[in-house]
């Protein structure tokens, strides 16, 4: 059997063999030799459960007898990130082989449920010699004839392929999965995060910092007199000049720093590991850079245009969701606004002007 079709598609596909070199040797040449897919081999559990925590592989071949084999899958059953992991259980175990003869079919097919249930996708028996009714060798190829163990070989490929076309399908799932939360996270026009991300990130980051006991910040920001522009010289311009801004406002972040549109012409830009202070200074600056320059809308066309920006650091009292903290940003944003545009107001700013409101906001 050739593993070439499926391989050829999945290429960088990968098996971990957990058994011995002996073991090994029994499998198909097929999988030996094969330079389409990496192939591992360990024969230590904590090994192969640390080998398989850093890189996972797509599929594993887990020979029964080794130790560890059965706390290997039943630890892999309980790891619900590894589940696209396809695991193939060799049975070779000389008491099971024995008493697989003694029994027949039906301990047989009673043994594959309990291998299935115990975490195994496959459970393929060890090809046997019966020299005696109690002496049952599974010496593996030296031991069987070539027909039987080329049989044995066509289970075992087979098996693999439907491993294979496991992680295939799961790597495309995957592919599309990322794609999907690309486009529903992404706004097209600017291409920064939209606000469906920021709903999703911002209860994230802000219990991430209590966690480690950072300080953090966000700011709004809205386009002064946008309409004014989409009035003036038309929709297109309008969606140009967005885009324009974005790019400047974006080259202009620090690392920590994380923007989102919120609507249509405003944004907010989630300030990692910052304090009130520098929140402002990080909001006067994009103020600044907005309003120094105009923007080159064609050859023809340049507007001047400016932001408003309002400043909040995350409280003890704020809420896990964020919710509090962009209205209280949102209040200074008000404020900037009513107070005569083009400028950054934030609470570090605003309780050093305003000594009274110093106690409730911190
Ligand atoms: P203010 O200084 O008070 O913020 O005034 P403004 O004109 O910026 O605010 P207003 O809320 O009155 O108008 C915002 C405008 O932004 C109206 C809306 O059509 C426009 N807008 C929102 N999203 C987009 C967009 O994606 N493209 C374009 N071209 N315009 C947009
Ligand atoms: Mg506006
Ligand atoms: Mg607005």
């Amino acid at each position: 059997m050739s593993l070439n079709r499926v391989t050829n598609k999945a290429m960088n596909i990968s098996i971990l063999v957990f058994g011995s070199d002996n073991f090994l040797a029994a499998l198909p040449d097929q999988i030996r030799d094969a330079t389409a897919f990496n192939v591992e081999v360990i024969a230590n559990l904590n090994q192969a459960v640390s080998q398989i925590k850093i890189t996972p592989p797509d599929v594993m071949l887990v020979q029964a007898s080794c130790h560890g084999s059965m706390e290997l899958c039943r630890w892999l059953i309980e790891q619900t990130k590894l589940s696209s992991i396809y695991c193939i259980l060799l049975e070779d175990r000389p008491h099971l082989l024995a008493d697989r003869i003694e029994y027949g079919w039906e301990w047989e097919l009673e043994m594959t449920s309990s291998a299935l249930q115990q975490g195994a996708d496959a459970y393929i028996w060890q090809l046997t010699k019966v020299t005696d009714k109690y002496e049952v060798a599974a010496e593996f190829s030296a031991s069987v004839d070539a027909k039987q163990l080329a049989g044995w070989h066509r289970l075992l490929l087979a098996q693999l392929t439907v491993g294979f076309r496991k992680a295939q399908k799961y790597r495309d799932l995957i592919r599309t999965n990322d794609l999907l939360s690309a486009i529903a996270l992404a706004d097209p026009l600017t291409e920064l995060n939209n606000r469906r991300a920021l709903e999703w990130d911002l209860p994230r980051q802000i219990q991430k910092a209590r966690a480690k006991g950072n300080e953090m910040s966000l700011i709004i920001l809205d386009v002064d007199f946008f309409k004014k522009v989409n009035d003036t010289h038309g929709h297109l311009v309008g969606d140009r000049l967005l885009q324009l801004l974005c790019n400047r406002i974006k080259h202009n972040l620090r690392f920590q720093d994380t923007p989102f549109r919120y609507g249509g012409e405003e944004f907010v830009i989630i300030l990692g590991n910052t304090s009130s202070e520098e929140a402002i200074v990080v909001a006067r600056r994009l103020n600044r850079i907005v309003c120094e320059q105009p923007f080159a809308i064609n050859n023809n066309l340049t507007i001047d245009v400016t932001i408003s920006l309002g400043t909040a650091c995350l409280r003890a009292d704020d809420d896990a969701q964020g919710t509090s903290l962009l209205h209280r940003a949102d209040q200074f944003l008000l404020q900037a606004k009513a107070s005569g545009r083009n400028r950054a107001i934030g609470c570090g700013e605003y309780l050093s002007q305003q000594p009274h409101l110093r106690v409730v906001s911190s």
